[in-house]
């Protein structure tokens, strides 16, 4: 019996294990993740915001595993041996593998800024996402004595579409914080610092210039060519011009850091060839030095030919991998030879809060409330993709007409 072990039940990784769990085959999976569940990263900015509570972006992995076929172990990878083939766990010790597919996503990428770690907050899993939430109501409740205008301060670090997302997101809860902190809404400040001229570089400047307009009218400062500096305990310093090493401030009870995210650390610990814990796969998505080693998902750099860069991770390559993994392990332990994956993005698609939004589709721009309304769409497809009809009944999202 051929082992097959899976790292990771995000995106890719559960989506390999859904698909690979139908096939016949002399073969037994295990799944590692280091939580029970599996979560929705493209939605934790909502959990971040307070906008929805952490169980509706989650669900149980045991919900879409089959237990005959796969077995799942809940513990950290902390090491992977290619050449012993064994993955070693931090509380349980090493197992061994014929194939591994690994799927470990994505964590905060600071590009070395001082203090970025320690004195932001960080979004990356569910967990971070409502330890923001948390902090933000603290604040919020601490105002009516403090009575600091910091503490209604909400800056975000980053304007990329993890950084407008989240802003968004605040936009639809100000109201809710104001309360709390017993102001008019008015006073919630939210500020964006990026430290590029112009914001969304993929899409064209029609759409980016929309999105600027979009965030002035729903009151969100954006504060472009604001080049993060350090971060300092209630501080954001930044410089404005590349010939001044002086340094501008934000003061702030509230940063958030989304400037950016890399692979997994696992990737460069366990010796892969990898850059910001991405490995540029082969074409069948396998690790170029070893055969029986696929690496999938944010972990992995795979090259689009057209332009000669990688595609951007998305949780939609990400699926796309999954699936074509399965194929791939199927032929392999068939004896057949693996297929090349290709991918062609549906869209892009940015919410800002609940019903707005913007991207393009196809060569369709799309703005507003029928973009937020994609948005929605995409998301329940990926949840389909992966829990099913069982998971989308569930936890999809039916509020498209709001
Ligand atoms: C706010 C936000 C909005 C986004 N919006 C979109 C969007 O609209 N569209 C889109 O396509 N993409 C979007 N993305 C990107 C998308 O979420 C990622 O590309 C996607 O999650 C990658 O999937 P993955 O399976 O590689 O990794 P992940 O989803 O990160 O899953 C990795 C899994 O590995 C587990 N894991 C990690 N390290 C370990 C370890 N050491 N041991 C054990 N388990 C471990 C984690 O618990 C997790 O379950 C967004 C991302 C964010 C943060």
């Amino acid at each position: 019996m051929q082992e097959i072990v899976v790292l990771g039940a995000g995106y890719a990784g559960l989506k390999t294990v859904v698909s690979l769990q139908k096939k016949s085959g002399d073969f037994h999976i295990t799944l590692v993740d280091m939580n029970d569940y599996h979560c929705e990263a493209t939605e934790i900015h909502e959990v971040a915001a307070g906008s929805v509570d952490r169980d509706k972006i989650s669900y149980p992995i045991a919900d879409v595993i089959h237990s005959n076929k796969v077995k799942f172990i809940q513990d950290q990878v902390t090491h992977i041996d290619k050449d012993q083939q064994v993955v070693t766990l931090k509380a349980q010790g090493q197992i061994k593998y014929d194939y591994l597919v690994v799927a470990l996503g994505f964590v905060s990428e600071t590009f070395g800024i001082k203090g970025a770690m320690e004195n932001a907050l960080q979004m990356v899993n569910i967990d971070t996402a409502e330890a923001v939430h948390n902090h933000i109501l603290d604040r919020m409740k601490a105002y009516q004595t403090t009575k600091d205008p910091d503490d209604l301060k909400l800056v975000i670090c980053g304007a990329g579409f993890t950084g407008i997302e989240l802003a968004g997101a605040f936009v639809d809860e100000r109201a809710r914080y104001a309360q709390i902190a017993g102001v008019d809404p008015k006073e919630i400040q939210i500020i964006c610092v990026e430290a590029a001229p112009k914001i969304l570089p993929m899409f064209k400047e029609e759409m980016a210039n929309y999105a600027i307009d979009l965030l002035d009218k729903l009151d969100v400062q954006l504060k472009l060519g604001c080049m993060i500096k350090e971060i300092q305990p209630g501080k954001v310093l930044y410089s404005t011009s590349k010939d001044s090493e002086e340094l501008e401030s934000i003061t702030t009870s509230t940063i958030v850091w989304t400037t950016g995210v890399s692979g997994s650390p696992v990737m460069e610990d366990s010796g892969f060839k990898a850059r910001r814990g991405r490995v540029i796969v082969a074409d069948d998505l396998r690790d170029p030095d070893h055969d029986n080693v696929y690496i999938i998902g944010d972990v992995a750099a795979f090259m689009d030919k057209s332009s000669d860069r990688p595609f951007p991770t998305t949780a939609q390559i990400a699926i796309a991998m999954g699936e074509h993994v399965a194929k791939n392990l199927d032929h392999q332990l068939q004896g057949q030879a693996t297929e090349n994956f290709s991918f062609k993005s549906a869209g892009t698609v940015a919410s800002v809060g609940n019903t707005r939004g913007l991207g393009v589709v196809g060569s369709t721009n799309l703005k507003g409330y029928p973009a937020s309304f994609m948005k929605k769409i995409i998301m329940n497809k990926s949840l389909m993709d992966i829990g099913g009809l069982k998971e989308v009944f569930a936890k999809g999202r039916f509020d498209l007409y709001h």
